[in-house]
């Protein structure tokens, strides 16, 4: 006889209101690791993301009336609450996501410092006062004659509804930066988890929930990305959309949305490129954290290996080796480097571009299979650019090796694919590492460090098929917010 598990049910909030399923459907979360069901989560409908979107509406207005000062002190309230259920957080992220413990520990804390960040920045972020050009005017007590009569503030508002439409590969971290920003810049937001990992934004809501926002200042709607995603995609109430995840879904939302302020951040194909003055193992050790830190499955991922002829051999027999070392197992384990991929369709592309690969002539040194969803970290040499491995978002523990024997050779192969979020390259040479800097074209170029390095106070995204706008920090601030200007004349008043 088989035993019958109780999987937990989650709700959904909208208007403030906690609901188990406003249209009665439902689906499952499975763990990546087991294979296993874990949760069940409500199936919204059109109808209830309208209603969600119709109650934010009506808290924008009172998140954007509130005093700087109370919207900071709510953010750091929520960081409050979220340290004292960092270990729940973590377990989630463990369980829905994939990662190792180690992984949804960094990754809580990634996450949580956006409370901060944000609650700071609120401070931080003011309009400015323009001098005008106008004539006419003058004369008033104080001013020289001929002066002008004109005053011009250019102020910063919040634009109203911000929807937040999040991947799965980071499912508490990126969920965070729209709510954390979108409400710091006095927007109400709606989210829309990735349907593989919908609980981690679940637990957000929460958060933000019992800090004392207003009803309907946050929501959180579980559904699918051709029903939630696209009613908040097209609804004429929301005015901001921050949206992650792949190219194809970007691109589909910019030819839908209609003139709604876009924040969009897609895929990669980060290339690390290992000049032949490099310091080899530093290049490798970054090599192996870019191509196989959270499996691959980051959008900062070293996709491609481009290394100079004259070093390869060093550089790939110790790519292996260090390969060999990477270990794979029980998720919880804090010694367990590496963990499954999150769902078949993006295993089954990864099988895809490592057998097109070996099809077309490259040698899979290290790797090449999978046991479920564990996908073996692959060394995979003399890959050139007609390969899908190289030309597309693989999105796994791959690492492509490819060779060049010039720095212009080297940068043309960098910007050959239509990506351009981050990359990376290891030289000793100040020179180089300034024409290779300014020479490739992507969102961030790390030298001498991983593509998988950012800070949280510099600006990310991406240029080409990666992206447009940037999050963190002031530069979301801007996006999140629309810009007035008040020209004001002095002069043309009754009571002087
Ligand atoms: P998807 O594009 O498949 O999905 C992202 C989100 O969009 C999900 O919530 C999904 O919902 C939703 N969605 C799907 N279709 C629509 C639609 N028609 N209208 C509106 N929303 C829709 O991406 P993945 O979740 O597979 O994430 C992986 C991708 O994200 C990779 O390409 C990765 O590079 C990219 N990414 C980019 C980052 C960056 O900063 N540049 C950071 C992290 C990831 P549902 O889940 O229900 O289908």
């Amino acid at each position: 006889m088989t035993k019958s598990i109780t999987l937990p049910k989650k709700r959904v909030l909208i208007d403030g209101e906690w609901i188990d399923s406003p249209s009665g459907s439902t689906f499952s979360v499975y763990s990546p690791s087991t294979l296993e069901p874990i949760a069940i989560v409500p199936k919204c409908t059109r109808e209830d993301t309208e209603r969600a979107i119709a109650a934010a509406k009506v808290a924008a207005k009172k998140v954007a009336a509130m005093p700087v000062g109370k919207r900071a002190q709510l953010l750091k309230k929520a960081g409050q609450i979220a340290e004292s259920r960092k270990e729940e957080l973590a377990r989630t992220i463990v369980q829905e996501g994939g990662k190792t413990i180690r992984e949804a520990r960094e990754e809580f804390w990634f996450s949580w410092i956006h409370y901060g960040d944000a609650a700071a920045e609120i401070t931080r972020h003011h309009g400015e006062v323009v001098p005008s050009s106008a004539e006419q005017g003058g004369g008033s007590a104080g001013q020289v004659e001929g002066g002008t009569a004109k005053r011009i503030l250019v102020t910063r508002e919040p634009m109203g509804v911000v929807a937040v439409i999040s991947p799965w590969n980071w499912p508490s971290d990126i969920p965070n930066i729209g709510l954390s920003f979108g409400l710091a810049a006095g927007n109400s937001v709606i989210l829309k988890p990735a349907s593989y990992t919908p609980l981690s934004g679940i637990l957000l809501a929460e958060i933000y929930e019992e800090a004392g926002f207003p009803k309907g200042a946050v929501s959180v709607v579980t559904g699918s990305g051709s029903e939630v995603g696209d009613t908040i995609v097209t609804s004429p109430d929301v005015n901001a959309i921050i949206f992650t995840g792949s190219t194809e879904v970007g691109e589909g939302i910019t030819r839908k949305a209609g003139l709604k302020k876009l924040l969009l951040e897609l895929g990669g194909n980060g290339p690390i490129v290992v000049m032949d003055d490099a310091h080899i193992d530093h290049a490798v050790e970054a090599s192996a954290v870019g191509a196989y830190y959270i499996a691959g499955q980051c959008c900062t991922a070293a996709e491609r290996l481009l290394v100079h002829e004259s070093i390869h051999d060093e550089f790939v027999k110790k790519l292996v080796d260090r390969t060999k070392r990477v270990k794979m197992g029980d998720l919880m384990l804090e010694d367990t480097d590496m963990g499954p991929l999150n769902n078949e369709p993006s295993a089954r592309t990864v099988d895809a571009h490592v057998n097109d690969a070996r099809e077309r002539g490259a040698k899979v040194l290290f790797g090449g299979h999978r046991n479920k969803l564990f996908h073996e970290p692959t060394v995979i040499d003399e890959v050139t650019p007609d390969m899908l491995v190289f030309r597309e978002e693989t999105f796994g523990p791959v690492a492509p090796i490819t060779t060049f024997s010039s720095l212009d050779e080297a940068i043309e192969l960098a910007n050959s694919t239509p990506y351009g979020l981050t990359a990376a390259a290891f030289t000793s040479s100040l020179r180089r590492a300034f024409l290779l800097a300014e020479g490739i074209k992507a969102g961030s170029v790390n030298i001498n460090e991983t593509t998988n390095y950012w800070e949280q106070q510099a600006p990310f995204g991406g240029v080409k098929k990666s992206g447009m706008g940037r999050e963190l920090s002031k530069w979301i601030m801007d996006d999140l917010t629309d810009i007035k200007t008040i020209t004001i004349d002095i002069e043309k008043v009754r009571d002087r």
